[in-house]
């Protein structure tokens, strides 16, 4: 709940003679926030704010009537730059409005507005895909945009899509807006607003920033910022810049930052929120004092208690971006620093955990890890092929630490609804195991097994089997990437030497490779990789006895025609397919009884908007619950909708694919790829209201015993 946000401070409304229905409205509205928070069903933000727009669907508008509101929007970083945003007006004497929980959806904003009915000024931090709604309905002031990059891509899509969505309803926007000049896909979609305060966080180029979100071109990142030689778009000239990772300058004035904040991402939020400030005719000098005083936000960082002697300190994870800052961050601590790794699949935390390929585990190899959550197995996977010492899995993280905390301090990172089960469970006192959070992952403990360990001897072979990762940039924005992982070291524990070849976008695609994987990518994206691809000899590979696996994009790009961006394009004609864009996206767990039944039920997470449609007498890779065909397998070829990453999840599917590339193979049974897909077995047996064909219900049934 917001700063002050009792019910009692509803009746105000009234006094202030904005209109009955606003008092009456809010009024309920934050009585059964009171509730909701008194009888322990979380925090009543929510619950107040669905209530008022349930009674007054325009009650936004007429809360932010006469006031200042400041929207704050970003993949990352929302929370801190709102709360720092909000203490440097109140050191200036402002009365604020401020959803400092974090509650950023459109129920979360005029609850805070509501709880805070004499205050000037509204820091509102709002989710990406609420802006829209949030934009149309506060008429905010000012209108503080941070980066984008893929997040919760089953519930957002795409970065680009977002980008497209804030351009719509920016355009013509009477606000100021301080946005992040670093980001390209945030340049775009303000170019229709008038007022631009650029921001430069002096960040290197990152995922998702790859092509052109205007024209497609692959865009040229350099020291002085990002430029595309297909539009002439360049960043634009800041006024506010990052200058080492404690000094801003903003209007030619240099300003030292000593934040209270934990991370050197926070001197970016910081830079916006200065910023901001500016933008609102206050001092940022005296607002960089007040702003360090922030420690602590939305209960982040957290301590745990364990037991009668250990603590974890705990942090809240959502995304790759995130993650990436923050195993850096870790990266950098002592090697006895132990860490447990946390992932949830509800709708809050995203529903398809790919994106853990998107994160650089690997500097963690050697160290002690757990791995806990829902998803407790994808994550054990993760860090085992990243070289990691497994130490526990299960789904309750407050166990996984205890094992850890026996042999040095422990930091637990967690998905959004693991962070918060965690802090409720510390706020009531409890460490007992948090309920439904065993869903699918049984009790578990690896034996602390090396993977050199694991290898049978075997004849090493003369030359090293090459497995071509293709424009990662580009056909990597679903996790793709784990498919090449887990290739090679499917190898490496079996004595073959294997290694991973990245081909960048602007690099030619090497002809001699065992492999060439193909992920899944954006639509523009998909455009620029298919320019490039459409010279890079990949059939002749294929001819000459490559192996081509092509997942989502990768499978589109493979048929003979794809209809991208509203022109129908020649594809790379592997097959004879073609796709178009469907009537909805496509998003979801998927299990599939495979065509071959040696491959059992091979199970992924589909995310896409293009339906492909095969012709000719190819086989399909497995057939849906409902009777659909999905994917093909063909001769050393493999296309599918199926990410996950699919060869991660299917180890026989990954063995059939070495066989390919290196003969018969003697099968691997213990690694923690077996244990992920029983665990996804299990969770399409439990599904409710699943269709299913009598066959994949019997194959099911019968790699479950
Ligand atoms: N952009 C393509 C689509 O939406 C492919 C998506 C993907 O690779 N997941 O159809």
């Amino acid at each position: 709940m917001p700063d002050g946000a009792r019910p009692q401070g509803a009746p105000d409304v009234a006094r202030s003679g904005r209109g009955p229905t606003r008092s009456v409205a809010a009024s309920i509205g934050l009585g059964a926030g009171w509730l909701a928070r008194t009888t322990r069903r979380g925090d009543g933000v929510q619950i107040a704010g669905r209530v008022m727009l349930r009674l007054s669907p325009s009650i936004g508008r007429r809360l932010a009537a006469g006031r200042r509101v400041v929207l704050i929007s970003a993949t990352n970083g929302k929370t801190s730059t709102s709360a720092m945003l909000a203490a440097a007006l109140r050191a200036g004497g402002e009365v604020v409005a401020h959803n400092a929980s974090g509650a950023n959806l459109m129920p979360g904003l005029v609850a805070a507005l509501a709880a805070a009915p004499n205050a000037t000024t509204a820091v509102l931090e709002t989710d990406e895909g609420a802006l829209i709604q949030a934009l149309r309905d506060l008429a905010p002031t000012v209108v503080v945009l941070g980066e984008l990059s893929r997040d919760q891509l089953d519930r957002y899509h795409e970065v680009r899509a977002l980008a497209q969505r804030w351009q719509g309803a920016l355009s013509g926007t009477r606000a100021t807006v301080v946005a992040v000049a670093n980001d390209p896909n945030v340049a775009w979609s303000v170019e229709g607003v008038e007022t631009v305060r650029w921001v430069d966080l002096q960040l290197p180029a990152r995922l998702d920033t790859a092509s052109c979100p205007a024209c497609a071109r692959l865009l040229e990142h350099a020291a002085s910022g990002w430029r595309c030689h297909g539009c002439g778009r360049v960043q634009p000239t800041a006024i506010t810049t990052v200058q080492r990772s404690n000094q801003v300058a903003i209007n030619g004035t240099t300003i030292g930052l000593d934040l209270g904040l934990m991370g050197a991402w926070q001197y970016a939020n910081a830079a916006l929120a200065l910023t901001a400030v500016d933008a609102l005719g206050l001092e940022p000098r005296a607002a960089s004092v007040a702003m360090a005083s922030v420690r602590e936000v939305a209960n982040r960082p957290t301590r745990v208690a364990l037991d009668g002697t250990h603590h974890a300190e705990t942090v809240l994870v959502k995304n790759p971006a995130g993650w990436t800052a923050l195993v850096a961050e870790l990266a950098g601590r002592e090697p006895d620093v132990g860490v447990v790794v946390v992932q949830n699949d509800r709708t809050a935390d995203g529903r398809d955990p790919s994106f853990l390929w998107d994160v650089p585990f690997e500097s963690f190899a050697g160290r002690r890890v757990g791995a806990a959550g829902t998803r407790a197995y994808d994550v054990a996977t993760r860090l085992d092929l990243a070289g990691a010492d497994v130490v526990a899995v299960d789904a309750d993280p407050l166990v996984v630490a205890r094992r850890l905390a026996s042999a040095g301090p422990v930091v637990i990172a967690a998905s959004y609804t693991s962070f918060y089960e965690m802090v409720r469970r510390v706020a009531r006192g409890r460490g007992r195991r948090a309920n439904g959070s065993s869903a699918g992952v049984q009790h578990h403990v690896a034996a602390s097994v090396s993977s050199d360990a694991r290898r049978p001897s075997m004849a090493t072979r003369d030359s090293e089997i090459a497995i071509g990762l293709i424009y990662p940039e580009l056909l990597g924005t679903y996790g793709d990437r784990g498919n090449a992982v887990v290739l090679r070291e499917r190898l490496r524990r079996r004595g073959i030497a294997a290694r991973v070849v990245e081909v960048a976008a602007d690099d030619a695609v090497p002809s001699g490779l065992d492999c060439y994987l193909l992920g899944g990518g954006e639509d523009l994206a998909e455009i620029a990789a298919l320019d490039r691809l459409e010279h890079a000899g990949l059939r002749d590979a294929w001819t000459r006895g490559a192996v081509v696996v092509g997942v989502c994009a990768g499978l589109q790009l493979l048929g003979s025609r794809v209809l991208l961006e509203g022109t129908l394009r020649d594809g790379l004609g592997f097959f004879e397919a073609t796709t178009e864009p469907g009537p909805a996206r496509c998003v979801g767990e998927v299990a599939i009884d495979a065509s071959d039944p040696t491959l059992g039920v091979l199970t992924g997470f589909e995310n896409h908007q293009g339906i492909t449609a095969v012709g000719g007498s190819a086989r399909p890779l497995g057939v849906h619950g409902d009777g659909r065909e999905e994917g093909i397998l063909g001769e050393r070829l493999i296309g599918t909708y199926l990410h996950g990453p699919i060869l991660v999840r299917n180890p026989l599917l990954a063995d059939r694919v070495l066989t390919w590339m290196v003969g018969p193979l003697a099968p691997l049974d213990d690694g923690f790829e077996d244990k992920l897909h029983g665990a996804r077995l299990r969770a399409v047996a439990r599904a409710k209201g699943a269709s299913r064909t009598n066959r994949l219900r019997g194959r099911l049934r019968e790699q479950l015993q």
